[in-house]
């Protein structure tokens, strides 16, 4: 018999193809410019007073960014998961808006996709095109107060079924757009003897009797989005917002979704680093000390080709598992390495570059204290850092 390759032995096929379109490249330019031009004027006050700003979340709906992976038919761009990718990096790079990103992200990607990926005629028809404008914000509901990394396991929410509607109990933690969501996709325990496979998910509408949000959280970062509690409370939702079937919610839609998730929001942080580099050079290049620019000292510079290297390194990684996802391979391990690599790279590339700004780095003012504090939350949501490890070594056990 004849021995597997190392590569296939290991990593499965290697399938990696770097060419990527020149329209592509100049979408993403055009993407970066209108953040840097529209939004980062106002990113440090917003992010000082935690504002969020409808007018800017109208302009993004104009501008074709909050339906951009929808099909064209539900008022989409029909954007592919590698575009959605370099448009999220481009627009946090330019916006050097963690929060908002994170928002666009919840919305489009967690929020939306799940109904853009597995919702019927009828779901994508009533819902898309409004979220696709922006005249309804969307958000995720999974984590809860008692289950984060265990999602599924530690579910309490639950859904039981009475007649032509499921009447849902339970909370969600930590939703990102919950104080200013219209529609939520919610995980909800339907068929508890099941575990994971009797996880259902439902659209959820704030309008919807028995809903109630929390108060708006206190957050270190990521302060232009708003994040709180969900509370469902004897809470109706008719039969047709379940998606797909009962009890795939967890296996099928949430896969469906994760992939995307694990790159699309990832991106942001490929962004906040190249930010951070470009701040942190030009700064170096002109602060002067012992007589001349701190660029020029061995220790800065290698600070500066340690944050270059792990920048390219990044965006490798996420743009090769969002090609591979658009070719219809799919991604767990790549997306989990992607998400793993990436957003620790950005706490290190955050740390070195405010070691650059010397004391300047601990002043709000300064861009790149406001780039770090985001950064955190990268290994932190989405799954941490410790469960994307276990993934990838589950993979080669
Ligand atoms: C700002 C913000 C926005 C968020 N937005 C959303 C959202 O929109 N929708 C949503 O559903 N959720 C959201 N989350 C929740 C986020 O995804 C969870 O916080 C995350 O999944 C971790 O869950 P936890 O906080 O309950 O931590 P826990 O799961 O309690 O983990 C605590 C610690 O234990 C470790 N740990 C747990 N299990 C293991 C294990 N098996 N092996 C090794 N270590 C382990 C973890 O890595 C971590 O270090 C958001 C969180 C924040 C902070």
């Amino acid at each position: 018999m004849e021995a597997p390759s190392v590569a296939s032995a290991v990593f499965g096929k290697l399938t990696m193809n770097f060419a990527i379109p020149e329209e592509l490249l100049e979408y993403q330019d055009s993407v970066y410019e209108f953040a840097k031009e529209y939004i980062r004027p106002s990113t440090e006050q917003r992010d000082r007073d935690s504002e969020w700003n409808p007018e800017i979340w109208k302009k993004m709906g104009q501008m074709g960014l909050l339906g951009l992976p929808f099909p064209e038919e539900y008022g989409g761009q029909g954007a592919d998961c590698l575009t959605t990718t370099l448009a999220t990096e481009a627009f946090s790079r330019g916006s050097t808006d963690g929060g908002l990103t994170l928002a666009w992200g919840a919305h489009t990607i967690i929020g939306s996709m799940p109904i853009a990926l597995c919702g019927t005629e009828e779901q994508k028809q009533r819902y898309l095109p409004r979220l696709a404008t922006g005249e309804w914000i969307a958000g995720l509901g999974l984590t809860e107060p008692g289950s984060g990394s265990d999602a599924a396991g530690s579910m309490s929410a639950r859904a039981e079924k009475k007649g032509d509607r499921y009447v849902l109990n339970g909370s969600k933690m930590f939703i990102t757009n919950g104080p200013i969501g219209d529609v939520f996709t919610v995980m909800a325990v339907t068929d508890k003897a099941k575990g994971p496979m009797g996880i259902s998910v439902f659209i959820v509408e704030k309008d919807f009797k028995g809903f109630s949000v929390g108060k708006k959280l206190n957050k270190m970062g990521m302060r232009t989005s708003t994040t709180s509690e969900l509370v469902f409370e004897d809470m109706e939702v008719p039969e047709e917002n379940l998606i797909s079937r009962e009890n795939t919610g967890f296996l099928r839609v949430g896969k469906a979704t994760l992939e995307w998730e694990r790159t699309v929001l990832v991106a942001s942080g490929v962004g906040f680093m190249t930010y951070m580099l470009e701040e942190a050079v030009q700064y170096a290049k002109q602060r002067k000390q012992f007589g001349e620019a701190i660029f020029r000292f061995q220790s800065i510079q290698d600070k500066i080709a340690r944050a270059r290297m792990k920048i390219d390194t990044s965006r490798l990684l996420v743009y090769s598992s969002a090609a591979k996802k658009d070719r219809g391979i799919p991604t767990p391990i790549e997306s989990s390495i992607a998400k793993l690599y990436a957003t620790e790279a950005a706490i290190e590339v955050g740390y070195d570059m405010g070691q650059i700004f010397g004391g300047y780095c601990f002043i709000h003012e300064y861009p790149v204290e406001r780039a770090y504090r985001d950064a955190r939350l990268g290994t932190l949501g989405g799954g941490t850092s410790e469960i994307m490890r276990s993934i990838i070594a589950a993979n080669l056990a």
